[in-house]
Order: C-alpha cells, then sequence, then structure tokens
C-alpha cells in the first residue's frame, strides 16, 4: 500500500539537494557553513570526553541517548509550534531568518525537498551553538555525570541537527531503502504520522524528529494550554500564519 505523503501532488524524485530558496529571500550561505562547522567542533570536544568512562559508566550511555533524543523531538515541536503561531514574517531579522521557513513550509511543503543539506541544518546548528559552548566550558570532566550529560547532550544534538532533514524525507517522493526502513520502524519522523500536521487544523503533530512526542504534547494539548496562556500574557499572535 502507497504510504500518505504531506504535501505536493505531483512525484518528485527523491530528496532534491539543490541550494535554491523559492520565496527569493537571500539566503546566507556562508552563515549555515559557519554554523555547522562550528557546531561540529563543538561536538567532538564533547565526544573526547567520553573517552575515559569506566565500562560501568559507558552503560549509561544508552538510557542517557534515548532521553537526548526524545528530548530533541519534544524541542521541534516547541520551536514549530512556536514559530508556526506566533511573531510575523516582517518581524526585522528574525522574520526572514526564523520565521519565514515555518511559513513557506505550510505554503508549500515540498519546499524544503529543494533545500541543500546546509541550509536544512544550519539553522538548528546555530541554534545549538550557546548551548554546546556552555558544555564546553561548564561540563562534567569524568565519572557517571558525565555519561550521562554527554550522552543526553550529544544525542540531542545530533538529533536537532538531523530534525529538518528528518522532516524534509517526511515530505519527499521517494526516499532511499534505508531512509524508508527507518520511516516504517518509527525511528525518523515518519510521513503518514506528520501528515497530520498538513491536514485542515494544522494545529498538532508539530514534533518532527521521531514524532514520538506528538502523543504527548497532542494528548495532553501541551501547545494549545502554552498558547492560551501566551495569548492571555499579550504575546500578539501571528497575522500572517
Ligand atoms: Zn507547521
Ligand atoms: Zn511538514
Amino acid at each position: 500500500m502507497r504510504r500518505r505523503r504531506p504535501g505536493g501532488r505531483r512525484p518528485v524524485r527523491g530528496l532534491q539537494l539543490d541550494v535554491g530558496h523559492p520565496t527569493g529571500a537571500p539566503h546566507l550561505g556562508w552563515l549555515d557553513a559557519a554554523a555547522v562547522t562550528a557546531c561540529g567542533g563543538l561536538v567532538v570536544l564533547l565526544a573526547a570526553r567520553l573517552t575515559g568512562l569506566t565500562a560501568l559508566d559507558a552503560l549509561l550511555l544508552l538510557p542517557a541517548a534515548l532521553a537526548g533524543y526524545l528530548l530533541a523531538d519534544l524541542a521541534s515541536g516547541l520551536v514549530h509550534w512556536f514559530f508556526d503561531r506566533f511573531l510575523d514574517e516582517a518581524a526585522p531579522v528574525i522574520g526572514p531568518a526564523l520565521v519565514r521557513p515555518f511559513r513557506e513550509h505550510h505554503r508549500d511543503p515540498r519546499a524544503m525537498t529543494r533545500h541543500g543539506v546546509l541550509e536544512l541544518t544550519g539553522n538548528s546548528c546555530l541554534g545549538l551553538l550557546p548551548l554546546l559552548a556552555a558544555a564546553v566550558w561548564l561540563g562534567p570532566g569524568a565519572g557517571p555525570a558525565a555519561a550521562v550529560a554527554y550522552g543526553t547532550l550529544l544525542s540531542f544534538a545530533l538529533a536537532v541537527v538531523a530534525t529538518n532533514v528528518a522532516h524534509a524525507w517526511a515530505h519527499a517522493a521517494t526516499v532511499p531503502a534505508p531512509v524508508a526502513w527507518l520511516q516504517r520502524r518509527r525511528l525518523i519522523l515518519p510521513p503518514d504520522a506528520h501528515a497530520a500536521h498538513h491536514g485542515p487544523a494544522a494545529d498538532r503533530a508539530y514534533c518532527v524528529t521521531t514524532g514520538w512526542a506528538n502523543a504527548l504534547t497532542d494528548g495532553l494539548g501541551v501547545f494549545r494550554r502554552l498558547e492560551r496562556a501566551l495569548l492571555r500574557l499579550g504575546v500578539p499572535p501571528a497575522l500572517d500564519a
């Protein structure tokens, strides 16, 4: 049975990785490249701190990595919800850099399948830089605390960087066999689960790394409650969403 893929009706062969930007907005490729490079360097520095772990401490890495993966999905939902529902594309600096990609994604869900890898990962790396830099500066040196802290953080960071790629794959008409395998096993965002976000309501299924956290956030109405709270506090909703 053909699985439903959210967005576009015309088949597109695979995930096309060109660097064009369909909105015509200036795309700062050099900034994406710098952010990805800096993020990669910090990840290597943090991973190096895991080399001295004892075998017992190393056992903690698996649950820590799982926690980081789940947290990344939750974080993807939080960021996605906020930029879907608040701020406008016309806002200075943040509008074209952060708001427009989310709005564009609803106008043209296939657009991100035409973005290059740097464009898909650059913003995520930029957002991670303060967290990774703080961990390099302040993080624990060794022992079980290091295993839990770095295991969780590295898994979180790598999953956050991979989020837009997984999201783009969920919209691609065809994907490589290993990616389809991961989607079928729900280890990355499956297209059929993500289709709920591109339905008429578009107010659910915001989590786009694996989609695991959607059961929690949609089931408990987490983002609906947060939205009501922000509106009560006087935060204006997006006018162009
Ligand atoms: Zn959205
Ligand atoms: Zn989508």
